[in-house]
């Protein structure tokens, strides 16, 4: 031991290895385990000492608390049963690839602080704009590019406030400037439109379907327009979160476009179906868009966080975003060479998230990547043939990802105790939603771990709990 308690390297490699054996010991097992923790609320804290130490503690003690501690109290994202929500990825070679991130200490806030973060995420978010198809000239080797932000919700915001300065450039005085989404997109965008300073958002009315009517936008606009409003903002959804709903991107791009709106398309689950070319028309029409969002660990082997946000033309939002002060000044920077991702979001900080990405792009291919997504896909229309044919079910939107999204035809109480009975199972997890007045069960389908056998013992759960009187099944 060193004056300050440094680990030694001697020390790092044994505690390391054991952690990774606890760690492959935990996702061999999570599958068992119950998917929901059996805790109270403030018991784990009770565990938990009053006061941060004074004298250092030896790391055996330490990470003995993982299981004592904080094994009951997770929450399995990586449970095969896992059909909740969207997922959280978490996969062998991802989270090797944070390792290696958080070992190696990387800040990549410029260039200069980090040439190989730097480098790498420019290289692997151009290699994502084929991977998906999206228009090539959102490569940084043309006039667009991407970066890694921490969250859809951090891109959406980003995109607001660069569509706020352009409205502003344009002559827009402030307090003017409208952002329209429809009623049924993430609620980040409404967040995002308040933190950007947008005082008027328009929720737009969305069809049987719940994508956004076209025809409700273009009144809303005409009707802003009209008032001396500033219409500046518009967000197409590509698979709401509630039933992956697929706004009409074309229609909504033609509407923003001569009306000088910046288009973003929040594409953060469904994006990830793009791998698969069959996929592509539901985003037809991003030639249109100014900005789009995708989330890889929602549905492809990388683990949380990172959101990929790609703009069709870097300017306009390097021009919002760069402030230099004297301290951040460098030689690179200034020889106008390099990306300082810095300019590109509101952080200025910055892990070495394009890491985790390289490493699974490259582990699995992307052949594997479609082949898993291919496979939810599959799972997914079987659930939802079932549940149109079962006698006490119906499903309440079109699947067209791996989203099922469906009732009990008794109505709400009975949709809510079939949600119950789900998750009181302990191995799957559903999602209970409501749109209006409207009780239904979210089966997300995307989690890595699940395969066939657990969709299949899910429907049998399915099938007993909407009828409980019934022994047959
Ligand atoms: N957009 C959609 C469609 C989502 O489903 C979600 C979250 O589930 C978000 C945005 C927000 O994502 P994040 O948690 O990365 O901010």
């Amino acid at each position: 031991m060193t004056d300050f308690n440094e680990m030694t390297t001697e020390d790092f490699r044994r505690h390391g290895y054991a952690l990774v054996d606890w760690l492959a010991d935990y996702l061999e097992r999570v599958g068992e385990m119950n998917v929901l923790p059996q805790v109270e609320p403030g018991e784990l804290r009770d565990m938990l000492a009053d006061r941060a130490p004074e004298h250092p503690e030896d790391f055996e003690a330490i990470s003995a608390d993982l299981d004592r501690i904080v094994l009951p109290g997770l929450t399995n994202w990586a449970s095969p049963g896992w059909f909740a929500f969207f997922p959280a990825a978490v996969s062998g070679p991802s989270i090797l690839g944070d390792l290696a991130a958080a070992g190696l200490g990387q800040q990549g806030m410029l260039w200069a602080t980090s040439p190989i973060c730097t480098e790498l995420e420019t290289v692997v978010v151009d290699w994502v704009v084929d991977l998906l198809g999206l228009p090539s000239w959102w490569k940084t080797t043309d006039r667009g590019g991407g970066v890694i932000q921490q969250s859809a919700s951090d891109a959406v915001h980003t995109a607001l406030v660069v569509a706020r300065e352009e409205a502003t450039r344009r002559g827009a005085q402030p307090g003017r400037w409208v952002a329209y989404v429809s009623s049924q997109a993430h609620s980040s965008v409404e967040k995002g439109a308040k933190v950007a300073g947008f005082s008027h958002i328009r929720l737009i009315e969305v069809d049987d379907e719940y994508a956004m009517r076209i025809e409700a936008l273009q009144d809303a606009v005409q009707a802003d327009q009209d008032a001396g409003l500033v219409p500046a903002f518009v967000c197409s959804a590509v698979g709401t979160t509630a039933t992956t709903a697929v706004d009409p991107v074309r229609a909504i791009g033609e509407i923003a476009r001569p009306a000088g709106m910046w288009h973003h398309v929040d594409a953060a689950f469904a994006g990830n179906a793009m791998f698969c070319p069959e996929f592509r028309h539901h985003q037809d029409g991003l030639e249109l868009a100014d900005s789009y969002t995708v989330n890889p660990y929602k549905w492809t082997p990388v683990t949380f966080d990172g959101s990929l946000f790609y703009v069709a033309d870097r300017r306009p939002l390097i021009q919002t975003l760069s402030v230099l002060p004297e301290y951040l000044r460098n030689q690179a920077s200034e020889s106008g060479q390099v990306i300082d991702y810095r300019d590109w979001h509101v952080a200025l900080g910055r892990r070495f998230r394009s890491l985790k990405l390289w490493f699974v792009l490259r582990y699995y291919g992307a052949e594997g990547i479609r082949a898993r997504l291919r496979a939810n896909v599959e799972w997914a229309q079987q659930l939802a043939e079932r549940v149109d044919e079962h006698p006490l079910l119906e499903r309440v939107a079109p699947v067209p990802f791996s989203l099922v999204c469906l009732r009990h035809k008794d109505g709400n109480q009975a949709t809510e105790a079939l949600a119950q009975a789900i998750n009181a199972s302990g191995h799957s997890y559903v999602t209970p939603s409501r749109i209006d007045n409207l009780a239904f069960i979210r089966v997300s389908i995307a989690q890595m771990n699940t395969r066939r056998k657990h969709v299949e013992r899910l429907w049998k759960l399915i099938e007993q709990a909407a009828n409980p009187t019934d022994q047959s099944t």
